[in-house]
């Protein structure tokens, strides 16, 4: 996209920004943040499919747009959820990369539909899915047309509740080998709590991820959803600078591999 190439075995992009657009300062003040620290890709979800009726459901089309005004601003890539296959053509004219959350994985309907929707899917790992699961979950996106997928190990459903999830680092050793698909890590919604998601973080460059989905809010005791598991720019900044020690440990190629690192300082 535009340049950069998600688990061509060279750059870890890191994909950061807020669980959900809230707001137009928000977003755009997150943005330029995180750009500023290396980030190659900004997140944001403008539809949100949350556990509670009651809980903010996001801001829709409106959202989008603050996504598209942050890219123009920042020049970062797009990353953001489609809940349903009626809204796979809007959400494809604003973003860049399509997410599919941990509950839609196995939403075959969604799947065969961004088949055609002409943008790469980073499709999440279902919080009770096996890995065989996952991988033919991306098999229906590539049969509907799409050979883009990137995976992505979120943390799965375990008897242990001191993390939200139980981040299966195991999951992306095996994916990497058994599959070329690229393979990303989302320590946040694994952590459920922001003080350990650097360390996971640290985790997943050194298993070998192609990068990570990482939440960042300019004022995480305020957010609308998932504050508990937001960075700070503060954090997220010290996250970045910690990483430039663990990506190589994978990858063998200082150069290729921090060349997203190497924004820091250069970007606003
Ligand atoms: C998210 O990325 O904000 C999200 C809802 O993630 P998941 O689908 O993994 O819960
Ligand atoms: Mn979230």
């Amino acid at each position: 996209m535009g340049g950069l190439a998600i688990g061509s075995g060279g750059e870890f992009v890191v994909m950061a920004g807020p669980c959900a657009v809230e707001s137009e300062r928000q977003l755009l003040r997150t943005a330029d943040a995180v750009a500023a620290a290396g980030a190659r890709v900004l997140r944001g979800g403008a539809y949100k499919g949350r556990s509670s009726p009651y809980s903010f459901q996001g801001l829709g089309v409106e959202g989008l747009k603050l996504l598209a005004k942050a890219r123009e601003r920042t020049g970062l890539a797009v990353v953001t959820e489609v809940l349903c296959p009626e809204d796979v053509s809007v959400v494809a004219e604003y973003a860049d990369i399509m997410q599919v959350g941990t509950r839609s994985m196995e939403n075959y309907s969604l799947l065969a539909a961004l088949g055609e929707c002409g943008r790469p899917v980073l499709l999440k790992r279902g919080m009770t899915a096996r890995l065989e699961e996952l991988l033919h979950s991306a098999q229906v996106i590539a049969a509907s047309g799409n050979p883009n997928v990137i995976l992505c190990e979120r943390g799965i459903r375990t008897f242990e509740t001191a993390t939200r999830n139980t981040l299966d680092i195991g999951a992306v050793a095996v994916l990497k080998t058994v599959s070329h698909l690229p393979v990303i890590v989302d320590p946040s919604h694994a952590a459920g709590v922001r003080s350990i998601v650097p360390m996971l973080a640290r985790a997943a460059a050194v298993v070998g991820a192609d990068g990570l989905l990482v939440e960042v809010h300019p004022d995480p005791e305020e957010a609308m959803s998932d504050g508990e598991q937001s960075l700070t720019f503060d954090q997220f900044r010290e996250m970045m600078r910690d990483l430039r020690r663990y990506v190589p440990i994978s990858r063998g190629c200082e150069d290729a591999c921090l060349r997203a690192f190497a924004a820091e300082g250069a970007a606003k």
